[in-house]
Order: structure tokens, then C-alpha cells, then sequence
């Protein structure tokens, strides 16, 4: 048996390792007290760890999945059998900190062999998603600011650019000279979306993913989307639809300039790949806590061996490589946009037959 100055010994030994792991670890006894918490654990809860001693987890800890509390039951269970291992992970949970600032955290409990015997309940490990190395900022600042850069002359030329592409100026064009003129608005077209969506993504990343939702009506954005690229439908002789829902929906609780980025690229993808038929978008009650958008088209499809890689930065399929636009950033962006509204983001594809996109996004639920 120990002796009770071994233990505090072996305490200290502990806590010195714990606090040189980088994520936060709180370790909680049989009685979902905290026990032990680490420096990077204080900074993501905002909880000193003296003060969090003792405390009861929930106290010291609140995550929220999907907007619902989750509840210290269910991410480290103390009463039941004797468990060992992972008992809960998820990730793009939502932590409250205690000065009620909402971070974007990866959450996982595990138990130990004779946990329970040693005082250890569980030990919880978060990893602040927004929490990047110096390095890491020092880089995406660079980028932001490039990307910044970039944007002026860019919009500058192609104002310049569509203006001669006018019929008037195309007709004094020999053949040639009208189709290098049209492969650089395609070019600059090409440019103008690769920075917007760098610029998302920066701005996003800049902020945390962090994102500012309001009580939203899904349906008139939806519309005001689909209006803008109505033109593009056109040029390519589809069928753009939108058939709103027959039933009235509840408002969504999102963040209208982001919920609108994702919106055009899926719509602008479900354009770019179809080349006859149409692209169907519908917006539908998906749970009473969730609404989800749809964007069917009857494009060329997506090979099976592609789809579990398609939400990742810059991956394109091979066949769309080929092609001159786009560079793989999109769907992405759409990924971490609607994770950071707690939503989920899919897509079912069919080579040959066409793709649906989807995705959803939370009911604002009023606080009462
Ligand atoms: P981008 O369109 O800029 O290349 P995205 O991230 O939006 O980037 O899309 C990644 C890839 O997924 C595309 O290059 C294309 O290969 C494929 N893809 C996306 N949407 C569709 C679609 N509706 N139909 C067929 N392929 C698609």
C-alpha cells in the first residue's frame, strides 16, 4: 500500500506529464467529479483548475451537440458495467467557456482497467479545433492577405473583359482572336471563383469557424440563389427548378452569408457537371430539429471510389481535372460551413445518371 506521501509523489509525476499534452485532458472521478485538469483544459473551459477541483464535470464543462446539451451520462458514464476503453468521441461539438464564448471542439472520454478502484471515473481529452500553431496562423495570415490582394485587379479585369466581350467588339475579331478572348474570361472567371472561396475559407478559418446565426428564412434564400444562377442554367439550356416546400418550415438558426456560400456551390457544381437535363433544388423538413436542403442534377455523376474523398481540401475527381474551372475548394468550405452549424453535408451519385447533394441545417429553436 502506498504511503499517503508515494501518492502525492505519484500525483505530481501525473499532473507534470498531463501538462505537457497538448489538448485538454480532465481527468473526473467515479463520482463525475473533476480530479485533475490540465493548462490547455483551463484555456479551452476558461476554468482555473483550483477552482474546477472538486467541482461536479458539468459544472466545469458544457458541450453542446446540435444546439441539445449533452449530458455527463452520456459522455462519461460512471454507474452500470464496468467499461474500458473509448466510451464517447465525437467531434464539432460545441463547448461553452465560461465566458460563455462558443469554440468548436473535438471531445473524447475514455476509461482505464480498474478505473474505477484507482479514483479515475474517466479521462476526457478536448482539442480546441480553432487552437493552431503560431506557424499555422503566420500561414493562413499570409494567405488572407494574398488572397486580398488579388481580388481588385481581378474583379478590375474582368469588368474590363466582359465589356469586350460585347457583340459589337467580338464581331471586329477574327475567329481566333474571339476565342482567346473567351478562354480568358473562362480563365478569369476561373481566377475570380478560386479567390472567393479561398477568401471563405480564410475568413473562416480566421475566426474559428466560428459563425454569427440568426433566425433565417431557408426558403427566400434559397430563391435569391437560385435567381443569381438562373443565367448560367440558361446558357447551358438547363432546367433549373425550385419548388418550395408545400408545408410552411420553420426558420433555420444559421449564418445567411455563409448558408449562401454553401448554396452556390452546390448549385454552380450541379450546373458546372450537367451538360442537359436539369438540377432540382428542394428544401424539406428533415427532423423537427433539422431542415435539409437537396440539389438533384442529371450531370455526369461521381465514381463510387470517389465519393468518400469529395468534402476534402482540393480533391477533384479525375475526369473534372480536365476540365478548366474549379480547383477543388467548394465542397470543402460547404463541409466545414455546415459542421460549424452542427449540420451534416452528403451526397449520393451515380455515374451516368446524376448527383444529389445535400445538407442540413438547424430549426432556431427560441430559448425560453
Ligand atoms: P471544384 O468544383 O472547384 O473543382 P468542389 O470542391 O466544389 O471543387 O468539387 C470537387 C469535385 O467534386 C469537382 O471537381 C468534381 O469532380 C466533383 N463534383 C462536385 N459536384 C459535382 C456534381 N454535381 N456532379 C459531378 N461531380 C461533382
Amino acid at each position: 500500500m502506498p504511503s499517503p506521501q508515494e501518492l502525492k509523489q505519484e500525483k505530481e509525476k501525473l499532473q507534470k506529464v498531463i501538462a505537457e499534452v497538448k489538448e485538454g485532458v480532465i481527468i473526473v472521478d467515479p463520482q463525475q467529479n473533476v480530479s485533475l485538469m490540465n493548462k490547455s483544459a483551463e484555456e479551452i473551459t476558461g476554468h482555473g483548475s483550483v477552482e474546477a477541483l472538486g467541482k461536479p464535470i458539468g459544472h466545469i464543462l458544457t458541450v453542446l451537440d446540435n444546439e441539445k446539451e449533452v449530458h455527463p451520462d452520456t459522455y462519461c458514464p460512471v454507474s452500470g458495467v464496468k467499461l474500458e476503453g473509448i466510451v464517447y468521441e465525437k467531434d464539432n461539438l460545441q463547448l461553452v467557456s465560461k465566458k460563455e464564448e462558443i469554440k468548436v471542439v473535438n471531445l473524447k472520454a475514455q476509461k482505464m482497467k480498474d478505473g474505477m478502484e484507482m479514483g479515475v471515473g474517466c479521462i476526457l481529452t478536448i482539442e480546441d479545433t480553432f487552437a493552431q500553431s503560431e506557424l499555422e496562423r503566420m500561414k493562413l495570415d499570409f494567405v488572407a492577405m494574398s488572397v486580398h490582394v488579388l481580388r481588385t485587379p481581378l474583379s478590375i479585369l474582368k469588368g474590363y473583359l466582359s465589356y469586350l466581350t460585347k457583340r459589337e467588339t467580338l464581331q471586329k475579331l477574327n475567329e481566333t482572336e474571339a476565342d482567346y478572348l473567351k478562354n480568358s474570361v473562362v480563365s478569369t472567371d476561373e481566377l475570380v471563383y478560386l479567390v472567393d472561396n479561398l477568401l471563405d475559407l480564410t475568413e473562416l478559418q480566421a475566426s474559428g469557424f466560428r459563425i454569427s446565426p440568426i433566425p433565417l428564412d431557408l426558403d427566400k434564400a434559397v430563391q435569391s440563389v437560385v435567381y443569381e444562377f438562373k443565367p448560367f442554367a440558361d446558357a447551358k439550356m438547363l432546367e433549373i427548378i425550385y419548388a418550395p416546400s408545400l408545408s410552411e418550415l420553420p426558420l433555420v438558426y444559421a449564418d445567411a452569408t455563409r448558408l449562401k456560400i454553401v448554396l452556390r456551390n452546390l448549385i454552380s457544381n450541379a450546373i458546372k457537371f450537367t451538360d442537359g437535363g436539369s438540377v432540382e433544388i428542394t428544401v424539406a423538413q428533415e427532423s423537427s430539429d433539422f431542415l435539409k436542403v437537396t440539389v438533384k442534377d442529371t450531370g455526369r455523376g461521381i465514381p463510387e471510389k470517389n465519393l468518400p474523398h469529395l468534402f476534402k481540401k482540393f480533391y477533384r475527381v479525375k475526369e473534372a481535372l480536365e476540365m478548366e474551372t474549379g480547383r477543388g475548394l467548394g465542397l470543402y468550405v460547404s463541409k466545414e460551413i455546415v459542421g460549424s452549424h452542427g449540420g451534416k453535408i452528403g451526397v449520393e451519385s451515380k455515374e451516368g445518371v446524376g448527383s444529389t447533394f445535400w445538407f442540413t441545417i438547424p430549426v432556431y429553436k427560441e430559448r425560453k
